[in-house]
């Protein structure tokens, strides 16, 4: 058990979890071997100049795992604990995501490990305009189109933007998204990703007939799809018991007002010590009395060692890879229902298409038309795999990767094996 925990290695979680789905469509032999390996890997290591005039290089990955149903797509993280095989495990999950919710991508994924926390602003441009000429060989509008992932926000698409841009000569919008409003970002991809969580997750409670009004939510991390998740489940009537970030996490049985964790957390820097709430171990969020579980930080976080001590009944993984096979059976077993991350956070990259859209067209919508579009297509996908996991007996993640799967390999098929 321990083994699982201490070996971790997100690529070989999502090559498992393929060999699942594929054994089960009968996939044949050839087929498994060309989708579950990354198409390109690219490794850069480039140069940086630091405030203090030294010069540190850094290490970045752009991996595209699959395009045969449309461009790579997928975010950018920055952290130190970025390796090659979290990119490829990320990247393929990207592919998956893109064929379960439908939309016309491939997956990719990019990564610099750096500690962006301890950087300035000025150094974290530097390094993002040096990695996106180290990587634009391979990104572009129509080739590929990175997007915002941990530690990367909304500014640092607008560096990769002008970056690309400068080197072509004009504005190129359409090679990244999650950018901001003014140039050419959509309205609703800040809330995409957490929207996307709470449009699946209302539509698993009404099929087991559990209220959201009232439900309690417990949620790990409190970044981009965690806080923002934690806002609209509040606005939706649940009580928000419990969240939390690398330093720790906060409980109150009663509720917690995310608006106030929120302030406190830009205050402080974390949301540990939150006044009126119980200080609690980073893990213990995963753990508390909860109806709904919501992973929004990063991978391997539900385990073989701890999934049995998990109280919920619906658990919507806004993380990409919380939750591990061993996991998983565990869960199944107790009945469970968890929404994958493929399909849970689609919501981000559904939103990403739609900027990516207007971008090619010059040609905006509104929140109220984005809002409409996405949950027509998180709904949609929802019941798709609902109804695969029923007429197959198995949960929502097998369900959802046999979806995907199949749509890729019919894709691959269609397209055949060049020369
Ligand atoms: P973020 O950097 O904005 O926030 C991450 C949060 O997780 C932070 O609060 C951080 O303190 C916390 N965290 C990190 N490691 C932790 C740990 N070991 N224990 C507890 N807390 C921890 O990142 P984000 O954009 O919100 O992404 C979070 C997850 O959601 C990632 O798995 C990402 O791939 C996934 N995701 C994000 C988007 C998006 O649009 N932002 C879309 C799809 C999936």
């Amino acid at each position: 058990m321990h083994d699982e925990v201490s070996s971790f290695n997100p690529y070989h979680m999502a090559v498992q979890q393929f060999e699942l789905a594929a054994g089960k469509l009968g996939l044949s032999e050839d087929m498994q071997e060309i989708l579950r390996k990354p198409k390109r890997e690219l490794v850069v290591n480039f140069p940086v100049r630091l405030d203090n005039g030294r010069i540190k290089t850094y290490t970045g990955y752009r991996v595209q795992h699959n395009v045969n149903r449309g461009p790579a797509k997928g975010g950018i993280r920055y952290s130190p604990e970025v390796t090659l095989d979290e990119v490829k495990a990320l990247a393929m999950w990207m592919t998956w995501k893109c064929a379960v919710v439908g939309i016309p991508y491939g997956g990719a994924k990019g990564g610099v490990i750096c500690d962006p926390k301890g950087m300035t602003s000025a150094e974290l441009e530097r390094m993002t305009r040096r990695y996106t000429t180290e990587i634009s060989i391979v990104i572009g509008p129509h080739s590929d189109i990175p997007a915002p992932d941990v530690n990367t926000n909304s500014q640092v698409m607008a560096w990769l933007m002008d970056t690309y841009s400068m080197h072509m000569g004009f504005s190129i919008p359409a090679v990244v998204t999650g950018k901001p409003l003014s140039i050419g970002g959509s309205e609703g991809r800040n809330d995409a990703t957490a929207t996307g969580v709470l449009f699946v997750t209302r539509r698993a409670a009404r099929r087991i007939g559990m209220p959201l009004k009232g439900a309690r939510v417990s949620i790990q991390g409190f970044g981009n799809a965690g806080s923002i998740a934690a806002r609209l489940f509040h606005t939706e009537g649940c009580k928000v018991v419990a969240v939390s970030d690398t330093r720790g996490a906060i409980y109150n049985e009663s509720g917690l007002d995310p608006a106030a964790v929120l302030r406190y957390k830009q205050e402080q820097g974390s949301v540990f010590g939150f006044p009126g709430a119980q200080s609690l171990r980073v893990s213990d969020v995963l753990e508390v009395p909860c109806d709904i579980l919501i992973p929004a930080a990063t991978e391997g976080v539900i385990t073989a060692n701890n999934a049995e001590r998990v109280q919920a009944r619906i658990v919507t993984e806004a993380a990409n890879g919380p939750t591990t096979p061993a996991a998983d059976e565990v869960l199944f077993k107790k009945g469970c229902v968890v929404i994958p991350d493929i399909l849970a956070n689609a919501g981000g990259v559904t939103v990403s298409y739609f900027e990516w859209v207007q971008d090619l067209q010059s040609f905006f919508w509104g929140t109220e038309e984005i809002t409409q579009r996405l949950e027509v297509i998180m709904d949609r996908a929802f019941d798709a795999v609902a109804e695969q996991a029923e007429r197959y007996h198995c949960d929502m993640r097998l369900a959802a990767n046999m979806l995907a799967i199949s749509r890729v390999a019919e894709a691959t098929q269609i397209r055949g094996i060049y020369p």
